[in-house]
């Protein structure tokens, strides 16, 4: 499925199959969750992508050719996962600094490389994960980006016991159940009047759950903002105690409104996540069984990779989507 444009409906088109370069996997594609990215990324609101490009970063797929020049990383046959971040240059001052989140020249999965809607993806085998047993395909695909990124912004709020999560779709999900695992307090806010979520998120395990336009009954001592909303942030810093954090979890947002310095006094901090390292997947690969983190999914056949798009900007999905490809 090729993005010729942005802001075009996906094309369904035969392509060659990739040839695995140096350092490079041939994987066959089992199936690719369907993320906010790439919602951003088709409608125009991330600059220059790949053209044409195909889209997906949350790929599972099992390898069937092996390039030249990979130690013996993986076998012919293995299941591996495709995660959003898909080549660094390893020498810039971020790579070195155990930053390679933020290196310079990233190149990015269903972004500035082709991705994972298609039943061929290649991929520099560095970068790709040994996903855990217990899931299967399709379970597994929402953790390579909403739980990695989710995993990476959670692990910025350090050991902040009372925790805010803003938008609870399918990255808060899955970390509101690491959260709780570390015992952490979990608030829950959600769209004004949203009282579905508000109480799936209490029957999960959240200590309270309202609208954003709420104050908790407590200060918390972090905020995650998930949804893609500027107005979000100066409403997180509001409900923050002294010291806390607000991070933005997400790639793209809404401009924030200003608001006064008070809000930011107190050693108050607001952060942004971008993308993931290497690390944040292994610890989180090793995390999750132990949860153990529970996808909620609803498959659709590759070819319909358009439905799922447009169920999704329309908000219309209650669970991630996943595209599933027929052998
Ligand atoms: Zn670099
Ligand atoms: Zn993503």
């Amino acid at each position: 499925m090729v993005l010729d444009r942005p802001k075009q409906p996906l094309q369904l088109r035969d392509a060659p199959k990739p040839k695995p370069g140096r350092g490079q996997l041939l994987v066959r594609v089992a199936a690719c969750a369907v993320c906010r990215t790439d919602l951003h990324v088709v409608d125009d609101e991330l600059p220059d992508p790949k053209l044409p490009l195909i889209p997906g970063h949350q790929i599972v797929g099992y390898v069937e050719e092996i390039g030249p020049g990979i130690p013996s990383l993986f076998a012919i046959g293995d299941r591996v996962g495709i995660p959003w971040l898909g080549w660094t240059d390893g020498e810039c001052a971020y790579c070195r600094s155990h930053r390679e989140n933020l290196c310079d020249r990233a190149r990015f999965t269903g972004y500035t490389i082709d991705g994972g809607y298609a039943e061929y993806a290649v991929a520099d085998a560095r970068f790709c994960f040994h996903l855990p047993d217990r899931y299967n395909d399709v379970e597994v695909a929402p953790l390579l980006c909403a739980g990695l990124i989710g995993y990476r912004s959670y692990r910025k709020t350090g050991d902040a016991r009372r925790l805010g999560i803003y938008g609870f779709g399918n990255a808060a999900h899955l970390i509101a159940q690491i959260a709780l695992y570390e015992k952490r307090d979990l608030f829950v806010f959600t769209r004004p009047g949203d009282v579905a979520t508000q109480q799936a998120a209490k029957e999960l395990g959240a200590l309270w759950a309202g609208g954003s336009d709420e104050m908790p009954p407590e200060k918390l001592d972090a905020a995650i903002i998930f949804a893609s909303v500027g107005p979000l942030v100066p409403m997180a810093l509001r409900a923050l105690a002294k010291g806390g954090i607000v991070v933005c979890g997400g790639i793209h947002m809404t401009d924030i409104p200003s608001f006064p310095y008070a809000d930011l006094w107190g050693e108050r901090v607001i952060t942004s996540v971008a993308n993931l390292t290497r690390r944040d997947g292994e610890e989180f690969f090793d995390l999750a069984p132990r949860v153990p983190v529970q996808t909620k999914t609803e498959t659709f056949p590759l070819e319909q990779a358009n439905t799922a798009l447009d169920r999704f900007r329309a908000g219309e999905l209650k669970d991630t989507a996943v595209l599933t490809i027929a052998e």
